[in-house]
């Protein structure tokens, strides 16, 4: 096997790696090294995520530089703020005892002035988002005219952020003479592009099969009905009891809407999307790297670049439209030699995607079944047990240890166990006890029956039925009161209930229609507070805010409000998150609620 000490780097280096405690090289470092630091030479590079391609040109990088000028020498773009904040930190770890080495990071959202403060004192190597150095060259903050070298990371990601035109005019700022070293995990077009315009007869390395996704990571599918997304993402996490998880949403608002749910359902969950600050998304990504988050939801803008080893799933909540972001996204789990799995929530309609990933990374998806209730309570009692066997005695119990024995001196062993185990176990049991099957027989999901599923039950032939009830955000509920308030009143379990749409003197909700007749009975008469809540069926079944406009319908008690509240909705936005509970900070809500106070108004 390969030495660092064989690769030509300085002793200086040397003694960071081993504080860093790599043992050897990896295999694009192997390849990439010795090239950079024996040739000025451009290069590509294609390595999967995870397999170390930042030390590969950040070892020669500082080896290259000359510290002691304090010109800007090295430029790095990379496609988010994360990076540039996870790479800078890397090269401070590299330099360690090279002395008089200077890195900035410059990217958008944090005081530009600042930045431009720190590349004053000397960086001879500045780490960027394209979209920040563009604004930083065109206000004279930086100078790149003199640097002899230009890493482009994660160049796919960078382009399929759209930063082609950026890169293009920050390299349009730089010398011919410079060396250009890019890096990419995949070889779309427009990096080939890239390379071609504007690199100069590259040396080309690649590592493992070009186009394909790390292959320590296993891919599964599960077929379910759109509508049991979210149930069927609970299972998945509930049959994972130690999961570590990166949960792919394709909008912010079905990130937010997800993490909401699921921090209600008691998950250690997260939100990472666009919407939040700076602020926010730092405080979600520390507790994320504390795993204080166990479900990390996200969009793929923001999750570019999480480098967070161990991450043991991907959850594909939904699939992305473009083949090449599943590839990022499984990226995030099987790093740094670990495995990982990418889990799929396919249904029919969507599933030749996953025929067209497939050919993509040259491998197979393994079908899955979503487990059953029953499948789910077994593993929970089984891991409750094992950590009951593995849980340290806190020696501080034995003060109290006479009084205890006394409460259960008449409580035999296995009757005791029985009970331990039931506390919290009954938890998963009384949740799932009448869970149904999630699986929607599709073309292959029949395939494998792991089990015959005797608790399974049927979603009703006629499907849901959507409600009008005439409480809404003037009464103070939100979607989250309101379904908790529907659950008890009608006692019918949490996800009987689905599709809440809180307007502002009016709601709508959902349930299975076999849940009509109770729901109709229940709200006959029923008062709060010596008001008639009133529910009826919906005459729209969509479940838009259309349906309701002024002049229609008629005879809703509380129907004084009505007018008002049909008018501003019209815009048939399903206005979601009246109140939205944030996770990991709370602005989210304001934004959201101002935006959609200004869209009505
Ligand atoms: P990439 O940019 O290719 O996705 P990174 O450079 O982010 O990968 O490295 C992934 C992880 O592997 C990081 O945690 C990094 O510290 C670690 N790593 C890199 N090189 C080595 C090595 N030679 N030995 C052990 N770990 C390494
Ligand atoms: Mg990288």
């Amino acid at each position: 096997m390969t030495k660092f000490e064989e690769l030509g780097l300085d002793q200086s280096l040397l003694d960071g790696i081993k504080d860093l405690g790599f043992e050897s090289p990896s295999e694009v470092q192997e390849k990439a090294i010795p090239i950079l630091l024996e040739d000025d030479t451009d290069l590509v590079a294609l390595a999967q995520t995870g397999t170390g391609k930042t030390a590969a040109f950040g070892f020669p990088l500082i080896q290259k530089i000359d510290s002691a000028s304090r010109t800007t020498q090295g430029l790095i773009l990379s496609p988010t703020r994360e990076l540039c904040l996870q790479i800078t930190n890397e090269l401070k770890l590299y330099s360690k005892y090279e002395k008089g080495v200077n890195v900035v990071a410059i990217y958008g959202g944090a005081s530009i002035s600042d930045q431009a403060r720190q590349i004053q004192r000397g960086a001879q190597i500045v780490v960027a988002t394209p979209g920040r150095m563009k604004d930083m060259i065109n206000r004279r903050m930086v100078d790149i005219s003199k640097i002899d070298y230009c890493v482009l990371d994660e160049a796919d990601e960078m382009l399929n952020m759209g930063f082609f035109e950026d890169i293009k005019d920050i390299l349009s700022n730089t010398p011919d003479e410079k060396s250009t070293w890019l890096f990419s995990a995949t070889m779309p077009r427009e990096v080939s592009t890239i390379a071609k315009k504007f690199m100069y007869n590259p040396k080309e390395i690649t590592v493992g099969a070009k186009n394909s996704g790390a292959s320590t990571v296993q891919h599964e599918y599960y077929m379910v009905s759109g509508r049991d997304r979210y149930p069927a993402l609970k299972r998945l996490a509930d049959t994972n009891p130690g999961i570590f998880s990166v949960v792919f949403c394709r909008t912010k608002r079905d990130t937010q809407r997800v993490a909401e749910m699921l921090i209600e359902d008691g998950y250690n969950a997260g939100a990472l999307h666009g919407d939040l600050s700076q602020n926010q998304r730092d405080m979600v990504m520390n507790s994320f790297r504390k795993k204080q988050i166990q479900m990390l939801v996200a969009t793929d803008v923001a999750a570019r670049g999480i480098d967070v080893d161990d991450v043991t799933h991907v959850i594909n909540y939904q699939l992305p439209d473009e083949v090449e972001t599943y590839t990022h996204r499984s990226g995030r789990t099987g790093r740094a030699g670990k495995s990982g799995i990418s889990m799929v929530l396919v249904t029919k309609s969507e599933f030749r995607k996953i025929r067209a990933i497939e050919n993509k990374i040259n491998q197979k998806f393994l079908t899955k079944k979503i487990p059953t209730g029953m499948e789910i309570c077994e593993i929970q009692l089984y891991h409750l047990a094992n950590k009951i066997k593995e849980t340290e005695i806190n020696e501080d119990v034995e003060n109290y240890l006479p009084a205890i024995n006394e409460v259960l001196a008449d409580v035999d062993r296995e009757e005791l166990i029985k009970k331990i185990v039931s506390v919290e176990f009954s938890r998963f049991y009384n949740y799932y006890k009448k869970a149904k099957d999630l699986n929607s027989p599709g073309e292959r999901g029949d395939r494998d029956d792991r089990r015959d599923r005797t608790n399974s039950r049927e979603i009703p032939a006629n499907g849901s039925v959507r409600y009008f009830i005439n409480i809404g955000e003037k009464d103070d509920y939100d979607w989250m009161s309101l379904k908790d308030f529907l659950k008890d009143t009608l006692d019918l379990g949490r996800d009987a209930i689905f599709k809440v749409d809180v307007k502002e003197s009016f709601s709508f909700f959902n349930t299975d229609a076999s849940h009509t007749e109770k729901i109709l009975a229940t709200f006959q008469d029923f008062k709060v507070d010596g008001r008639f809540v009133n529910v009826e069926i919906s005459k729209n079944p969509g479940g838009g805010g259309r349906g309701r406009r002024s002049g229609g319908g008629g005879g809703y008690r509380g129907g004084r409000d009505r007018d008002r509240g049909g008018r501003r909705r019209e815009g048939g936005n399903s206005s979601y998150g009246g109140s939205r509970r944030s996770s990991g900070g709370s602005g989210g809500s304001d934004r959201g609620r101002s935006r959609r106070r200004n869209g009505f108004s």
